[in-house]
């Protein structure tokens, strides 16, 4: 049932440039509105609210090198977007206590309903000097999802419908589509963070230690951890989106 207010997404912004809050809010109303892999269009506008958001995470993780996450709900009007304040996690993650507090923290303000109005988060990664690849310390991460953020993604608990990572002048976004599982917990092989991560990073040539990850075979490197990334997208019927800072969002192709 669609409200009066109901946001209604045309099949032309589908098959060229829908606004991102816009795909956002008609997810709030409604779940149902999930696109299809074949229905994500080729490019997603970010409006200037979002702009200046993931401006402000480029900006903190720079001065602080550690990550910044924020957390995207609709407002306590029903009738836009309302992102959290920027909360400050680990040099290399965002432990899952510090995501909590921040809808905490948006739900005692009165801005969020949990379920109904959480949408998703975004989050920053540090230069890569603090990188969770341990040899690469001097270069700068590129924009690429770790494992463990898109299986994150991949439990639809507390209503996440998209992931959203700065790093540097990358960004780069995880949408979940109508073939995304509900939930891979069901899943027994991939189940646990620990076990989709091994699998992943070891498909990928990288070894998984307790503070990073090193390269096991002479192909493991940034593009084979961009590989892993669209492999996944593939597998778990991702859409994902990569752009500039200051540019919209383009859809990388999965083939
Ligand atoms: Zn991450």
């Amino acid at each position: 049932m669609e409200s009066s207010t109901g946001i209604v997404i045309s099949e032309k912004e589908k098959a060229n440039s829908l606004d991102t809050e816009k795909y956002l809010l008609r997810l709030a109303q409604d779940p149902e509105a999930l696109l299809s892999p074949e229905e994500y269009p080729d490019v997603l506008t970010i409006p200037p609210t979002l702009h200046k958001k993931l401006d402000e995470l480029k900006k903190l993780t720079k001065r602080n090198v550690r990550e910044f996450t924020t957390i995207v709900a609709q407002n306590a009007q029903r009738s836009g977007i309302y992102y959290s304040t920027a909360m400050p996690g680990e040099p290399l993650s965002i432990p899952f206590e510090v995501k909590w507090d921040a809808i905490a923290n948006a739900m005692q303000a009165g801005d969020i309903r949990l379920f109904d109005d959480y949408l998703g988060s975004i989050h920053s990664h540090p230069p890569l000097r603090k990188s969770r690849i341990l040899p690469f310390r001097r270069l700068f991460d590129p924009g690429t999802f770790s494992a463990g953020d898109l299986h994150s993604l991949l439990q639809r608990n507390i209503g996440d419908h998209f992931m959203g990572v700065v790093a540097g002048d990358e960004k780069l976004f995880a949408f979940r589509s109508t073939h995304t599982p509900l939930d891979i917990s069901t899943d027994p092989d991939l189940a646990s963070f620990d076990k989709f991560e091994q699998h992943w990073y070891s498909r990928a040539g990288f070894h998984v230690l307790e503070n990073g990850i090193v390269p096991l075979r002479p192909d493991a490197s940034f593009t084979s951890l961009w590989e892993m990334n669209v492999e996944i997208a593939k597998t778990y019927g991702l859409a994902l989106y990569k752009g500039q800072a200051g540019s919209d969002l383009h859809r990388v192709p999965l083939k």
